[in-house]
């Protein structure tokens, strides 16, 4: 998954982040990348947490899509 800002032809740092969904609670495999620049940033502290306390794993995603 890529979050933040990645330019292009940027490198990418990949890294692994402990990321649960915030409705089951399941664990989900937390290979995150992002831009060289754009990581270890505030901003992109931010995200990231922004992101973990925002996070559906794609049972949960697809359930609340079809109870619209
Ligand atoms: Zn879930």
């Amino acid at each position: 998954m890529r979050i933040g800002k990645i330019l292009e032809n940027e490198k990418k740092v990949k890294f692994n982040a402990e990321i649960y969904c915030t409705d089951c609670n399941k664990k989900v495999p937390g290979g995150l990348q992002t831009g060289e620049k754009y990581y270890g940033t505030e901003s992109f502290k931010k995200e990231l947490e922004s992101f973990k306390k925002t996070y559906l794993c794609g049972i949960c995603r697809d359930k609340k899509r079809t109870n619209k």
